[in-house]
């Protein structure tokens, strides 16, 4: 890709950084220790801001006040047609901030700015709608019991929430997270990575605009070992969520097992094939292998196909395609990822290179002739790197795409039904786009199989995570009880 040397066409004002501290209990507060982090701008590798650097005492502080509103507040007792009232008023209040947002995830992630506004953060209000609709349409049932007995079922919050969320998607991440367990009537402490805490403080301060009561919604920035791990091993949270690394996954399961078994949900890594049969419209299979693979930093309309029209540069130029990656380490991971391919034989068919002078941008990279145990082939990569394989029958392409410890999604390019049928029914994934790729809504339920986790973001199956089921029973009138 062409690169944009500076940031001259720029026509957006870089944003302020307002908050810096931790939100707890509805303030902005110092950590305990007094210490602070850096966060840097992936554009250059500057400093945008010293951050408050959360640890367990502050992990502490924040599930204290949680818990006061969980089990002392008006949040859970509310009726939930009253939590969605406060939950819309939270997306319109959102809606008035875009900009903000998405220069907010722009700077501190590298996010596209053009991107976050039309796509990332309209989202986050719409699923905070969608959540704030189903809050007073929580029930549980009335059972027929087989002897003289009248049963029911409640469906209840499941209390304290903790939220530990990675640097792809700052924002929606945090209300994937948040807005179901808002609509149950739980309370939260929410944790974003330590790459990308900006905007997760400016929505702790959105949500108290909106009357959110205090103590709801805790941001704790800082560490996973430290604060991250504090989350996982608290006995009195009730439940952790968490999207990350499968490797950070196993800790967090194996924290909450030796701490008060906590419920856990987590959504890991993926490694997702794109299955593009010999029918497949050509055009239309480039588009969405590009879409698999540079969704994350890139603007995505209209398409580009041509590799040198990728225009990799800084995420607030309206010319750029392509923004940096999040930090140094990735881009360092991201560069021997590719150094592994050449080396293992792989032929690079186009990128492969750092661009720029300074910050953490990578072109766009595709490589072919890979064969599947090769690293770039099994490692999830998280950068903009293609690799591509062949296969010769359909059932060669289900072995080939089954062949991973993942199963976060998979994608399928064809026009002959019987082979999208038997496909999608083969595949070991969460989700499965025919014909599309990165398909998303808030009612579309997302997560993995196999070593990509368990549970579900979106949907009602999300809400339900944030739910559980109690019984109740009682004899009938008259009966031998
Ligand atoms: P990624 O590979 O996407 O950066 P990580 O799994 O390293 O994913 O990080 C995702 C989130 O998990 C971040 O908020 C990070 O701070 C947190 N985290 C990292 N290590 C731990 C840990 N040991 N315990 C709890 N949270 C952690």
């Amino acid at each position: 890709g062409s690169y944009i040397e500076e940031n001259s066409a720029s026509p957006v004002k870089l944003p302020t950084i307002k908050f810096t501290k931790l939100f707890i209990n509805g303030e902005f507060v110092d950590s305990v220790s007094g210490k602070t982090f850096e966060t840097i701008d992936p554009r250059t590798g500057e400093v945008i801001a010293r951050v408050a650097e959360g640890d367990k005492e502050d992990v502490d502080l924040a599930v204290k006040a949680a818990r006061k509103a969980f089990d002392d507040g008006p949040w859970p007792r509310m009726s939930g047609a009253e939590r969605g009232r406060i939950m819309m008023k939270y997306a319109d209040i959102i809606d008035e901030h875009i900009e903000e947002l998405a220069a907010l995830d722009a700077i501190d992630a590298g996010k596209l700015f053009s991107w976050g506004k039309a796509v990332d953060i309209p989202t986050v209000a719409r699923l905070i709608r969608y959540y704030a609709g189903a809050a007073d349409k929580i029930h549980g049932e009335v059972l027929k019991m087989s002897r003289e007995l009248h049963g029911y079922t409640l469906r209840e919050p499941i209390g304290v929430a903790g939220h530990i969320i990675p640097w792809n998607f700052p924002s929606s991440m945090f209300f994937m997270m948040s807005a179901p367990a808002l609509a149950a009537g739980c309370t939260m402490i929410v944790k974003p990575a330590e790459q990308t805490p900006l905007s997760a403080l400016f929505y702790g301060h959105l949500a108290k605009q909106a009357g959110m009561p205090d103590g709801v919604i805790n941001v704790i920035t800082g560490y996973g070992p430290t604060a991250g791990a504090a989350i996982a091993s608290h006995m009195d949270i009730d439940k952790v969520c968490f999207t990350g690394s499968t490797e950070v996954g196993r800790k967090i399961m194996q924290a909450a097992a030796t701490s008060n078994l906590k419920q856990v949900s987590l959504e890991l890594g993926g490694k997702s094939p794109l299955l593009i049969f010999d029918d497949a419209d050509v055009d239309k299979a480039a588009d969405l292998a590009l879409l698999g693979i540079l969704y994350n930093k890139a603007n995505m309309f209209p398409f580009v196909r041509r590799q040198k029209d990728w225009v990799v540069g800084d995420p607030f130029d309206p010319r750029s395609r392509l923004g940096p990656q999040v930090d140094k380490q990735q881009f360092d991971k991201i560069l021997s990822y590719i150094e592994h391919g050449k080396r293992e034989g792989a032929s690079l068919l186009t990128g492969g290179k750092p661009v720029g002078k300074k910050g953490y941008f990578i072109e766009p990279t595709v490589f072919t002739d890979v064969k599947e145990e090769m690293m770039i082939a099994t490692d999830e990569i998280f950068g903009p790197v293609m690799s591509l394989m062949k296969f010769k029958t359909i059932d060669e392409a289900i072995k080939k795409a089954n062949n991973t410890k993942y199963g976060l999604a998979a994608g399928i390019v064809t026009k002959n039904l019987d082979v999208a049928n038997t496909v999608s029914r083969s595949i070991r994934a969460g989700t499965i786009w025919i014909n599309c790729y990165f398909a998303f809504d808030q009612d579309c339920s997302y997560g993995g199989y196999k070593m990509s986790g368990f549970g579900r973001h979106l949907g009602i199956e999300a809400l339900h995570k944030f739910l559980q089921v109690k019984s109740v029973v009682t004899p009938i009138y008259n009966s031998p009880w």
